[in-house]
């Protein structure tokens, strides 16, 4: 038997991208419909993390 998850559900075929403050991904939003290309971070809290740590949009090196 297997747990539910894992298994890969294209519903509309939305773009995703990967948040830089928690390194995750996240699908496209009705709400970023309109500014989709500008959207860096998957949510307020992220982009709040993600300004405080420096003002490019580079992320500082690991270590
Ligand atoms: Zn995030």
């Amino acid at each position: 038997m297997k747990g539910k998850g894992g298994r890969t559900v294209a519903k509309g075929n939305l773009p995703s991208k990967l948040c830089p403050a928690c390194n995750r991904p996240f699908s496209w939003r009705r709400k970023w419909a309109r500014d989709w290309d500008q959207v860096i971070w998957c949510s307020d809290r992220c982009r709040a993390e993600g300004r405080r740590a420096g003002g490019g949009a580079v992320p500082p090196p690991a270590g």
